[in-house]
């Protein structure tokens, strides 16, 4: 049995690696084709996400030089998950894999994708087995932020980030939902059917700097949370009884003091340093509501994810 494979990168400013990586990749179809894996059909589109060098460009070119090469381009920058929707939901093929464009992926890793997907899997995670490559910064806060996730209830896959096969019925399921503000790691889980992963080893990047400076990385981070776990907000809640209990309690001594013992101190640092706590609690609590009111502020909106400009 041979599927129709699409391969989704999303492009953002990568003309130094594209070329390199369309080769692999260009080499990678060619082997499973000849392992009856894939049909002729099979391709490999690149989304540019609105880049400002000649990433396009190039994704023309290479496109002229190879038919099974296709380019989407969006209108502007959108990032990553906005690309990587506007592949998903709009390139034919039985199974698509979408894989960064920076070659940190072992690219080989999809022939055994496609062959699980050939099993019965509709969803193949790629997990990394080491993230020795990566800084101990981003090491140690991704660590520490996805055993976060976990504590709120969100279920992601282990190492695993947006290199990864789903089947045309996955695809289907995916398009259903409807947040406009995508985390696709996180919703992936969700769509159910039967999944499995393959280990790989994460390379350095190939050429060029990483596309997520730390700005980005801390919006993602808030995305996911906000996407798929009230905890945050029911956190607020628990702090706002124990305060009260706290409060309370505090009242309770204080009448103890002035009726029983006639002992009240006049005190300044107990009246405010409560003010400044409460008051700093307060602004936190109203600043994580006000994360969720703008997400459904943007949300109702029902923006498009995504504006494609043109295709080759
Ligand atoms: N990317 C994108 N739009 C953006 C930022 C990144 O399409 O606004 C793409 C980028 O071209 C790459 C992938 O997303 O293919 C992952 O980015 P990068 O490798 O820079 O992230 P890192 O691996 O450093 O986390
Ligand atoms: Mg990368």
């Amino acid at each position: 049995m041979s599927i129709q494979l699409a391969i989704v990168v999303p492009c953002y400013n990568e003309q130094e690696v594209l070329p390199e990586t369309n080769r692999r990749l260009l080499a990678l179809l060619d082997r499973m084709a000849a392992a009856d894996l894939i049909t002729d059909a099979s391709t490999v589109q690149y989304v540019d996400d609105g880049s400002r060098d000649a990433t396009w460009l190039l994704i023309q070119q290479l496109s002229a030089q190879d038919q099974r090469v296709h380019g989407i381009k969006l209108s502007r920058n959108r990032g990553h998950q906005a690309a990587l929707m506007a592949g998903l939901l709009t390139v034919p093929g039985d199974a698509l894999v979408s894989i960064d464009a920076d070659l940190q992926d072992d690219v080989n890793v999809i022939e055994a994708m496609v062959r699980e997907f050939i099993a019965g899997h509709q969803v193949v995670y790629g997990v990394r087995e080491s993230r020795a490559v990566d800084t101990f910064f981003k090491r140690r806060t991704a660590l520490a932020y996805y055993s976060m996730l976990k504590r709120m209830g969100v279920d992601l896959v282990h190492n695993h980030a947006d290199f990864r096969l789903m089947g045309r019925q996955a695809i289907e399921a995916l398009r259903d939902y409807g947040e406009v503000n995508m985390f696709l790691r996180g919703v992936v889980p969700l769509i159910g059917f039967k999944a499995t992963s393959v280990k790989y080893d994460r390379a350095e990047r190939f050429a060029g700097i990483s596309k997520y400076p730390l700005r980005k990385m801390l919006a993602f981070a808030i995305e996911g949370i906000t996407s798929l776990s009230i905890v945050p907000l029911r956190l607020i809640t628990v702090l706002g009884l124990v305060i009260s209990a706290l409060s309370f309690a505090m009242i309770v001594y204080v009448v103890y003091g002035a009726l029983v013992l006639k002992a009240v101190v006049p005190g300044w640092a107990s009246s405010v340093v409560p003010i400044y706590f409460l008051g700093g609690i307060q602004l936190l609590s109203l600043g994580i509501i006000g994360e969720y009111v703008a997400k459904i502020y943007l949300e109702t909106k029902q923006r498009p994810r995504f504006i494609i400009e043109k295709t080759v």
